[in-house]
């Protein structure tokens, strides 16, 4: 794993919510992501104020309970960003992020991200050519029709899941984003349709929900969920499982009505657990055909 300070190279405001940095350093030459990394994770540490950023020199694999023991002002604020892409080569390799930036309440990330200026620094986490990292979730079987589903902070991860898919990949997407300025142009696939949903000082939610569960043919049941049926850390895919529901393979059910979809699920907590309820309870898809991931969560800093 490369963890590194690396510097703000490039700032671009693609729109009002997102602001596209490039984040360079020589380290970078040894960036292990491959062509298809879709929706690759990485962890970013912000500067606590005018507190330097903590140093990483010779740690090792045991740097982030190191790194918990420090003190708190000191270790800066980690939190998970998504690669969305990657440009140039060797020490000139430069990783782009695209931060959301939001009205109200908001953590240090995204504060870091409304003034981000070039020569800022940031520490980083991420995949190292020829070692294991994981943080890709995507993993539809071949042939699968897509559903991809986010909000704001799922933008970057679908739009560089959409860059890598086969041509012939088939499937719909649907983004939620704050603005109708926020929308973007992506490429895709001709098979897969994206479809823009402004929030525009609407509820969040409630138009991605009405619009998945319309594209899946069933009616739009209520999205009211409970704060205790709420898990901040929610994250069940085929593979993991944060409420400890049975773990297992690919093993899809065959013969199934849904067979053959693949739903990858990411935003606030609460509106992909209104989804999930949805979609695995309701309409009865199997688990092992979809990743619901909770990126964030309203009134929660999460790392
Ligand atoms: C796998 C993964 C990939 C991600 N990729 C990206 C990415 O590429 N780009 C990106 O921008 N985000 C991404 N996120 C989401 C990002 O990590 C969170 O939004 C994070 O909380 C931002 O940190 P913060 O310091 O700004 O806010 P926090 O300190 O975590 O929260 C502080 C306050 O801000 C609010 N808040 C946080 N985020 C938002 C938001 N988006 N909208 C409105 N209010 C908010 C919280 O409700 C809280 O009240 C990803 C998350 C995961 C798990």
């Amino acid at each position: 794993m490369l963890i590194e300070e690396v510097e703000v190279r490039a700032v671009e405001r693609l729109s009002p919510s997102f602001v596209r940095v490039e984040l360079g350093s020589p380290a970078l030459a040894e960036l292990g992501v491959s062509s298809t990394s879709y929706d690759q994770r990485i962890k970013l540490i912000f500067p606590d104020g005018d507190h330097p950023l903590p140093a990483f020199e010779g740690v090792g694999e045991g740097w982030y309970g190191e790194w918990l023991a420090r003190p708190e002002a000191e270790r800066g604020h980690m939190r998970t960003y998504t690669i969305r892409g990657v440009r140039g080569e060797g020490e000139s390799t430069r990783l782009v992020v695209d931060i959301v930036v939001h009205e109200g309440a908001t953590g240090p990330a995204g504060i870091w991200g409304e003034r981000a200026a070039v020569g800022d620094r940031v520490i980083c986490t991420a995949p190292r050519r020829g070692h294991e990292y994981g943080g890709i979730e995507f993993a539809p079987s071949d042939g699968d029709a897509l559903l991809l589903v986010g909000d704001e902070t799922a933008v970057p991860a679908v739009a560089a899941i959409l860059e890598q898919l086969d041509v012939a990949a088939r499937g719909a997407v649907f983004l939620e984003v704050p603005f109708a300025a926020d929308v973007l142009t992506l490429e895709h696939p001709e098979g897969v349709g994206v479809r823009w949903l402004p929030r525009d000082g609407g509820p969040r939610g409630e138009a991605l929900h009405a619009a998945v569960l319309e594209h899946l043919g069933a009616q739009a049941a209520s999205l009211e969920v409970d704060e205790s049926e709420i898990d901040p850390d929610l994250w069940e895919t085929p593979f993991y499982s944060s409420s400890g529901e049975a773990e297992g393979g690919n093993g899809r059910s065959v013969g199934h009505e849904w067979h053959g979809l693949y739903a990858w699920i990411a935003g606030e907590s609460k509106v992909v657990t209104g989804l999930r309820r949805a979609l695995v309870k309701d309409l009865g898809l199997d688990r092992h055909q979809v990743a619901f991931m909770g990126y964030w969560r309203e009134g929660r800093s999460i790392s």
